[in-house]
């Protein structure tokens, strides 16, 4: 068996030790003589695999007892219309625009009332977070909404928005469990977690209790409701039961780990090895304007596009996958996740200094 650095933007690389574990009881789960693929969700086995599930992620981004955790199905893409059906009382909201998922969220919020550009950085390409300091938001706005990690164009709001006391709703997608985050600023975070915690099929809403309830817009179809799944303890229906026994065990792995300030250090070692090197190549250029980038997801280019296509290939043939940037995009894009290990970061801008002499 061999494994690669994977540096996939999602699904992606999870972490080895999750896996093997998933593999040593794939055929009996602790004695229950079955896999967690066949067990009933209604069974006191599984029912102890969720909560300690959600236990762990409340513990790893300290969320305070006000805001419920939900285990949802249907991608952020379903997300993107759930928030407007359950939040959207004024039928306003405002949204910022900072890539291809910021956009999608705002296209669907304008199925369901009036969705308006508060600012956007669509005139560069997305290649930096605009200033947020002072919003046109109205009053009549019921929440502000930001896609917080731009996993395509590889920004990240490093400061959250003004958002002039409105509520924030935000798709951390592709930064959840990178680092802390003070949940309380927050009225809605969501995140699928086929980026950066397990495998695809999960998305993760963390929303005050408030926002809650049974006034949603009408035609809100019963899955849709956050108060179904929020009054069933995301055992409304039958849940992505395997995905969220996945999760758990990488919510375990990094609490084991030291948590999300032990992860942020390491990660920000990771992206400065690839940074640094980027910011010295006579070669490869990064895209992002510096204050803005992503420690996770790391855009790059020759400014050639058929010495990418050659450099991809070149990095395959040596072990280093997926780093086709976006089909929007081109270039090449590095997604250096929680579970990328270091030395996967320091093979890979090897690779390219060797592939830079080679090819100057
Ligand atoms: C991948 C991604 C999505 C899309 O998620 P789906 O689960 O495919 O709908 C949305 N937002 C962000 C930030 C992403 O990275």
């Amino acid at each position: 068996m061999s494994r690669v650095y994977n540096f996939s933007a999602g699904p992606a690389v999870l972490p080895e030790e999750v896996l093997r574990e998933a593999a040593d009881e794939m055929l009996d789960y602790k004695g229950s003589g079955m896999s967690v693929m066949e067990m009933s969700h209604r069974s006191k086995t599984y029912d102890n695999i969720i909560k300690e599930a959600e236990a762990d992620l409340r513990d790893l981004m300290n969320i305070p007892d006000n805001y419920k955790v939900l285990f949802l199905q249907g991608g952020d893409s379903l997300i993107f219309a759930s928030v407007p059906m359950n939040l959207m009382k004024n039928r306003k909201a405002g949204y910022i625009l900072t890539g291809q998922w910021a956009k999608k969220a705002y296209q669907e919020a304008k199925i369901y009332g009036e969705a308006v550009e508060l600012a956007s950085s669509a005139d560069k390409t997305f290649s930096y977070i605009p200033d947020c300091s002072d919003l046109p938001i109205t009053d009549d706005m019921d929440y502000v909404y930001i896609c917080e990690n731009n996993t395509i164009y590889g920004t990240k709001f490093h400061t959250l928005p003004n958002t002039k006391g409105k509520d924030l709703v935000a798709d951390l997608s592709s930064c959840f469990l990178s680092e802390p985050v003070d949940v309380t600023k927050y009225a809605l975070i969501h995140a699928g977690v086929q980026k950066n915690v397990g495998p695809a099929g999960v998305q993760v809403v963390i929303i005050r209790d408030d926002l809650v309830t049974d006034d949603v817009l009408p035609g809100t179809p019963t899955m849709m409701k956050y108060k179904t799944h929020a009054d069933n303890d995301s055992l409304y229906n039958t849940p992505p039961a395997y995905g969220i026994y996945i999760c758990g065990k990488v919510f375990k792995w990094l609490k084991k780990n030291g948590g999300l300030s032990v992860m942020k250090e390491l990660n920000e070692k990771k992206a400065k090895i690839l940074y640094d090197f980027l910011d010295s190549s006579k070669l490869f250029k990064g895209t992002v304007v510096k204050e803005d980038r992503s420690l996770m997801n790391v855009p790059f280019v020759t400014g050639n596009e058929e010495l990418d296509a050659k450099f991809v290939k070149e990095a395959k043939e040596n072990g280093l996958e997926s780093l086709k940037g976006h089909r929007t995009v081109g270039g090449m894009r590095a997604s250096i996740y929680n579970a990328m290990p270091i030395e996967g970061v320091e093979k890979l801008v090897a690779f390219m200094k060797k592939f830079e002499e080679g090819n100057l």
